[in-house]
């Protein structure tokens, strides 16, 4: 491969001559409880460097920066094996929303310190009957002259644990879109309750919220009531832009594949045709992620869901692959846990940000014109 040029070259080269936290390693999009104090300090580290938020205006501490540099700096954080940043939330979900819709008081009360990652945030948007249709949270926030009143319960939040701040879609009016709003929440009001959940690979990085007749207080909500709905959308679609880092994980985890298959004598001629397609299919995606970069597609774009769409089934298919490569082992070895811990993450990716099936229906309406699905709630 080429020497990198421009702020590649020079991302790369910071990233090598710095030293992060004892302990930093690329623990994905959401820290774990326990990854909280090293991607803080991380996060200081970035924005002492400017490499913070590049994507905020100059005015917040960002860098205005192009969607090809923001990948580019994913990329070469990827592959020096650190996170690209403290949490996805607060950065790429939190800060453009406050930006758009926040007061001026939000704006100076929280940005800076989701900049310098002192605040981590959360979001509070899914809950057991409303995921892929987020339009029927039922979740409540009622005015009254003391504040909010919220009564309800979130599920699936990442970092819930360990959040100081999340990011919060409620119902203020009737049904559907319109009856939406977007809230700051403080963590620690009373009558909100964090229950971790364990996940099948061992992990608990996700988590159900509750709340019980908890105040927030009148200025706490983001834009104006009921639009909350446009508030939402203006969070989706940024954590398409991992994709090429996403590329470096699945080269690495392929090599990692191999190595162990062959120590076990398992690279057959069936296993090697295997990696052989999926590694031209990483190849593929990489470059087709590239190429939509340089044709300036934006993270909200119908070609972002085709290539999470893409990158969601070929890491399941890695994942798979891997257990057939350890056999039995996959079952026993403490060794190669980082392999079966691959094919029971590579399930969620075909759910989070979106599912695959969903994102398929976005390919068929917005790229191929196909009719649109009918409506739930119709
Ligand atoms: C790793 C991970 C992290 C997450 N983090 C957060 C977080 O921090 N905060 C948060 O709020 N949420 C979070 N989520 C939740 C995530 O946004 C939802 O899981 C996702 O939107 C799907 O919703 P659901 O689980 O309710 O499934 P459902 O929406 O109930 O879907 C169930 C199945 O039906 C399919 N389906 C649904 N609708 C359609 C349709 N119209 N056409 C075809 N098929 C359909 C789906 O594809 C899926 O297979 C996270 C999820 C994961 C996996």
């Amino acid at each position: 491969m080429s020497e990198p040029s421009g702020f590649r070259a020079e991302v790369r080269a910071w990233l090598a001559a710095t030293q992060g936290p004892e302990g930093l390693h690329d623990y994905g999009p959401t820290p774990q409880a326990g990854d909280v104090p090293t991607g803080r300090a991380w996060q200081a580290l970035l924005a002492e460097a400017g490499y913070a938020c590049l994507h905020w205006p100059e005015q917040w501490g960002g860098r205005d920066a192009s969607v090809a540099d923001q990948a580019a700096f994913a990329e070469e954080a990827a592959r020096a094996d650190v996170p690209r940043q403290l949490s996805i939330v607060g950065p790429d979900l939190v800060g453009p929303v406050l930006m758009a819709y926040g007061s001026e008081l939000q704006k100076s009360a929280y940005l800076p310190s989701i900049r310098t990652g002192e605040h981590l945030w959360c979001q509070l948007f899914s809950e057991p009957d409303a995921g892929s249709d987020l339009a029927s949270v039922r979740t409540r926030a009622r005015e009254t002259p003391e504040g909010w009143v919220v009564d309800g319960q979130k599920v699936w939040t990442s970092g819930g644990v360990g959040s100081d701040f999340g990011i919060l879609l409620a119902r203020t009016g009737g049904s559907g879109h319109a009856g939406l709003s977007m809230f700051v929440v403080s963590m620690d009001t009373p009558g909100i309750e964090v229950r971790p959940l364990r996940q099948m690979d061992g992990e608990s990085k996700f988590n159900e919220v509750y709340f019980t007749g908890a105040v927030l207080p009148l200025d706490a909500l983001i834009g104006a009531e009921g639009q909350g709905w446009k508030v939402a959308t203006t969070t989706l679609g940024r954590e398409r832009l991992s994709l090429g880092a996403n590329s470096v994980e699945m080269f690495r985890a392929l090599e990692h594949l191999v190595a162990a298959a062959e120590s076990r004598g398992r690279l057959g001629a069936s296993l090697r045709a295997s990696v052989s397609e999926l590694w031209v299919r990483v190849w593929l995606l990489r470059t087709t992620w590239e190429r939509a970069i340089a044709e300036g597609a934006e993270p909200g774009d119908a070609s972002f869901s085709v290539l999470k769409l893409m990158t969601a089934e070929t890491q399941r298919a890695i994942g798979d692959l891997g257990i057939e490569a350890l056999g039995p082992d996959a079952l026993a070895s403490e060794q190669d846990e980082p392999l079966v811990q691959r094919m029971l993450v590579s399930h969620a990716q075909t759910i989070l940000g979106g599912t695959s099936e969903i994102q398929r229906n976005i390919l068929a309406e917005r790229i191929l014109g196909l009719p649109r699905e009918p409506s739930p709630r119709a």
